[in-house]
């Protein structure tokens, strides 16, 4: 089968999107992109994580051409692929409905640096699309459109979709994001929240260069 290692893969990381809370019911979905062929893996449409299987993951190319599979790939296939058409560094994406992520979706407001996790997005802001209708074309743009150097972007009332080099740094992404969403959801129930200024976070994205042991290419958590 085409693309097996990738094809597992998904298997498995749709499982911990599912069991760690990032992905009520079917909602989400998640991607694998190989530049050297021009093909993603990507999580079939509807299904049930832990009943996913292998040969369920679909193979498509970055025009909409399905190459392999036989089910329907998941209604998000243009989010996918715009961000591997306009993230060079892009290796995988993961699209997630994350209450916390959500909530500040439904607000239309960026995530704030009140933690300094927020440099692993590369950015010191993750800013908010504009709502549009999930699964169309209109919605992947949106996001790409204020995405700017972030490796996150929420959208409007929907949720988020984060890349990353491989599919467990996409993976920590979103739960980082989550996580910064809720710190920054309690802090504005009880108070106005510090946020970390521009030149501080730069010390923090320089600092995430050599973060974890040498050699392991991790630019954060
Ligand atoms: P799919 O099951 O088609 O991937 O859709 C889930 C989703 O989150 C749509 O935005
Ligand atoms: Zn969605």
């Amino acid at each position: 089968m085409l693309m097996q290692k990738e094809r597992e893969l998904i298997v498995e990381y749709g499982k911990k999107m599912s069991s760690s809370g990032l992905c009520p019911g079917t909602s989400g979905n998640v991607s694998i992109y190989d530049p050297e062929t021009g093909y993603m893996a990507l999580s079939p449409s509807g299904i049930d994580y832990f009943a996913t299987l292998p040969e369920d993951v679909v193979i498509m190319d970055l025009h909409a051409n399905i190459v392999d599979g036989s089910r329907k790939p998941s209604s998000e296939w243009a989010l996918h692929t715009e961000f591997y058409k306009h993230k060079p560094n892009a290796r995988a994406v993961v699209h997630t409905h994350s209450v916390y992520c959500t909530t500040f979706a439904v607000l239309g407001l960026p995530l704030q640096a009140v933690h300094y996790v927020i440099g692993d997005a590369g950015a010191r802001e993750i800013p908010c699309a504009p709502y549009e209708t999930f699964g169309t074309i209109e919605l992947a743009q949106a996001a790409m459109k204020v995405c700017g150097e972030s490796d996150a972007v929420l959208l409007g009332n929907h949720g988020i979709v984060v890349c990353g080099k491989s599919i467990s740094s996409a993976f920590s992404l979103a739960r980082n994001c989550e996580y910064i969403a809720q710190l920054q959801y309690q802090a504005m129930c009880i108070g106005k929240p510090n946020v970390i200024s521009g030149a501080q976070m730069d010390e923090v994205m320089e600092k995430f260069k050599s973060y974890g042991q040498p050699g392991s290419g991790k630019k954060g958590y």
